[in-house]
């Protein structure tokens, strides 16, 4: 009898989930594999000690046990995907202060989505219309500070909405008229804007527009979660795979109870709308929700102390090596975390900070830091290492260091 028809007979048989285990290898040979195959090594690819940073192009962040255990346990069942969505949404809305959320493809895809919902509000014709605007009787017009201008303001654009760039409040006041959709705030260039949150706020409320803030890379500190729900924002944006140490195709829109349900409008399982391939998975939501609330409940003065008894150990084993000097710098809104830039003096230490990187990056373990703004320095950054990878790091550049300086 051909295999074929051996499955073909089995499967009339009442216990046809034995046929398909007789096709499919056991889940032990499975676990069995799995636990000896060494992806990376049979891929072919570099692992390396990330002394750099939340870097997208790095993959970002480490998932904590907790996360792959939660992505892990929830894989062996199916469930309605927006049901996981209202769950999970409810749960993350209480945790950060918001009426209601839900888990986006990324911190991207909120702006994205968060944008649609704002400019289609509950109308499935306008949800399909998007990005056409023209005629559509949608708002077609954003107002940002020059200063907030990036690059992520592209994830507006995507929705067909133009950008209009203002600097001062009488700019703004000019720039509102009826076209006008939302105003948009980047909260990393806060300090760099002339308009702050409140004002900003104040300006939106007077004209009853609604307001969105991008705090992607935000946390620490961990009050950013709710501070700016708080604060009145009407859309919240934030990635899940930094900081949060979530999964890093993961983000969280969180806002008003209508916008969001408008966002979710664009956003899969719906389909015919501009977010469909922003898919994120059952796993990937749940793990978001369960990364979140460990990293609420973590000790954060702790973990802060950590990372200063890190960058403390690199600094002090960088001592005293002729021409090289070394500065504890944190960023004051994104990715506020202590780093440290390590600069040399070029007539004693003879290499430059790209040769310095490829020479970490090739070493073994392999490191990757950040060049850093002058032609002799490099950035390292202590909360993406795993305990005690400092010391490897600390030994690893001092050696360079000193071999330069031969
Ligand atoms: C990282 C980042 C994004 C994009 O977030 P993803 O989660 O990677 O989609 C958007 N805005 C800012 C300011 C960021 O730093």
């Amino acid at each position: 009898m051909k295999r074929r028809n051996v499955l073909k007979g089995l499967s009339l048989l009442p216990f046809a989930g034995g046929a398909l285990g007789s096709v499919l290898p056991s889940s032990a040979a499975v676990a069995a594999t799995t636990v000896k195959r060494d992806l990376f090594a049979e891929l072919g690819l570099r692992t390396f000690i990330n002394a750099a940073g939340n870097y997208t192009s790095m993959t970002a962040s480490l998932m904590p046990d907790e996360v792959m255990e939660a992505i892990n346990s929830t894989a062996k069942e199916y469930v309605m995907l927006e049901e996981v969505q209202d769950k999970v949404g409810e749960k993350i809305a209480a945790i950060c202060h918001a009426e209601a959320a839900f888990v986006t493809a990324g911190c991207w895809s909120a702006l994205v989505l968060g944008m649609a919902g704002v400019l289609t509000g509950m109308d499935q014709k306008k949800v399909a219309q998007l990005p056409k605007l023209e005629g559509t009787g949608m708002k077609s017009e954003v107002i940002i500070q020059k200063s907030h201008i990036n690059g992520y303001d592209h994830a507006l654009t995507n929705t067909g909405v133009t950008i209009v760039t203002v600097e001062t409040m009488e700019e703004a006041i000019a720039a509102i008229n009826d076209k006008t959709a939302m105003l948009w705030f980047l909260n990393r260039e806060a300090p760099m804007g002339k308009i702050q949150h409140r004002e900003w706020l104040e300006l939106a409320k007077q004209h009853k527009l609604p307001t969105m803030i991008d705090m992607a890379a935000d946390v620490p500190p961990v009050e950013n979660l709710w501070k700016y729900n708080d604060m009145g924002f009407d859309l919240v944006c934030i990635s899940g795979g930094k900081a949060i140490c979530g999964p890093q195709s993961a983000g969280i829109l969180m806002g008003k109870k209508d916008l969001i349900a408008a966002a979710r409008l664009s956003a899969p399982p719906k389909g015919g709308n501009i977010g469909r391939g922003m898919k994120v998975n059952k796993e990937e939501i749940i793990g978001m929700y369960v990364a979140l609330d460990s990293y609420v409940k973590r000790d954060h003065t702790k973990e802060w102390k950590m990372w200063e008894d890190r960058i403390a150990y690199i600094k002090n084993t960088l001592a005293n090596i002729a021409g090289v000097t070394t500065e504890v710098t944190i960023p004051a809104v994104a990715n506020h975390n202590p780093s440290l830039i390590i600069s040399w003096n070029p007539a004693i230490v003879k290499i430059t900070r790209d040769a310095m990187g490829e020479k970490l990056r090739k070493g073994s373990p392999s490191i990757e830091t950040i060049a850093w703004e002058t032609e002799n320095s490099i950035r390292i950054t202590v909360f993406m290492l795993k305990p005690g990878q400092e010391v490897v790091v600390a030994k690893r550049i001092k050696e360079e260091l000193l071999q330069a300086a031969v």
